[in-house]
């Protein structure tokens, strides 16, 4: 089949001829409907290298994946070939007390999982391709009615990651709250409508780039602000001095951070998704009183079957522009210039 590898590290990836995976005991074969293209895979191919993270390439691309079940090993029940499923992406152990509740994003015993702290296209072979070989049943997720795979596939983790760092700051999200999104590409479209979805909270976007303004106005943004030197000032204005109950940077640079911490609220979170690479320092002074910062990484399984559900609803729309095997490094181009909107999806 057709595949998407990685090599090695800072390298380009290359489309490559890979053997059809058959599933073993308690794994699943996904014929790929869909796989999306994150800008994590960029920091795989341009920022990482051996040592950055517990596993190295060679490896499919593509950790945002749905389609249909193709084929079950021994041992498999309950799912029937054909139907239609969403890839749950953090691999686990899958019995520690952390997988034990879903929350395999953070596995206590990663030497037991199928690859320490990855998954599919993080360190073992991922959705770029036609087919993808799943380690274990649990992590297959039936997609509910009414959703799609090119829908489905950027909701598990464009999705799945701003709805985890959303859901945690929901008590800091009451009426009359702000919330602001820094980055507004495949993860801050889906986060700013997230949080019209789910809360009643004025959304605030911020991005460099004009289209990716217009794109957060689409999904509910109550304001949108241009990212310069003003904006926490602008933030501010905006908030009657308050500033923001809560901040998702899903960049992760110096100025986006710096940008955070002078923007939230007394009280208030300031969560760090985006890899930008960038680093906050932190003293008495230099972040408002009591404010959580925290990073958080990907989301539980049983928080996927809820952003899968308010995709099925309608209430959550990734906006994708899709792109066939063959032209994925497009896709990546596209989204390292800053022309793409919303998700690029691939579809096989
Ligand atoms: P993307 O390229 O689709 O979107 C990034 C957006 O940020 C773009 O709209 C860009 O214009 C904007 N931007 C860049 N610099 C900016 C700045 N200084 N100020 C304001 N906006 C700026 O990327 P994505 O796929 O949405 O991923 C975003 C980040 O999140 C990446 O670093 C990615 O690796 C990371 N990520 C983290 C997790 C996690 O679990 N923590 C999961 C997935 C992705
Ligand atoms: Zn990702």
């Amino acid at each position: 089949m057709r595949a998407l590898r990685l090599p090695d590290w800072r390298t380009d990836p290359e489309l490559v001829e890979a053997d059809e995976p058959k599933p073993g005991p308690g794994q699943v074969v996904v014929k790929i409907g869909a796989a999306g293209a994150c800008h994590s895979d960029l920091h795989l191919m341009h920022d990482f290298e051996a040592g950055t993270v517990p596993w190295n390439p060679p490896f499919i691309l593509g950790h945002e994946n749905a389609g249909w079940v193709h084929a079950v090993g021994a041992g498999v029940t309950g799912l029937e070939i054909g139907q239609p499923v969403a890839v749950y992406g953090p691999w686990g152990c899958g019995t520690c007390a952390r997988c034990r509740v879903g929350a395999e994003n953070y596995c206590e015993n990663p030497a037991a999982a199928p690859v320490p702290s990855g998954g599919g296209g993080l360190g073992l072979d991922g959705g770029m391709a036609k087919y993808e070989l799943v380690p274990a049943a649990r992590l297959v997720v039936p997609l509910p009615e009414g959703l799609d795979a090119v829908q489905a596939a950027p909701l598990t983790d464009a999705g799945l990651t701003p709805y985890h760092a959303i859901r945690r700051s929901w008590p800091k999200l009451p009426p009359g709250s702000t919330a602001v999104v820094i980055g507004v590409g495949g993860l801050g479209h889906v986060g700013v409508q997230i949080l019209k979805a789910t809360t009643a909270t004025r959304v605030i976007a911020v991005d460099t780039r004009d289209e990716a303004l217009r794109l957060a106005e689409e999904c509910g943004a109550d304001l949108t602000l241009r990212s310069g030197e003003s904006t926490a000032e602008e933030i501010r204005s905006a908030t009657g001095g308050r500033g923001a109950d809560v901040v998702l940077d899903f960049v992760g640079a110096d100025g986006t951070l710096r940008l955070g911490a002078a923007a939230a609220r007394t009280l208030g979170d300031l969560t760090i998704v985006g890899i930008g690479g960038g680093s906050l320092p932190v003293g008495f002074f230099s972040v408002p009183y009591e404010v959580s910062i925290q990073t958080t990484y990907w989301g539980s399984r049983p928080e996927l079957i809820e952003v899968l559900e308010l995709g099925a609803q309608g209430l959550v729309r990734p906006k994708t522009t899709t792109f066939k095997l063959d032209d994925a490094m497009q896709a990546y181009h596209q989204m390292q210039d800053g022309t793409l909107e919303g998700r690029a999806v691939i579809v096989p």
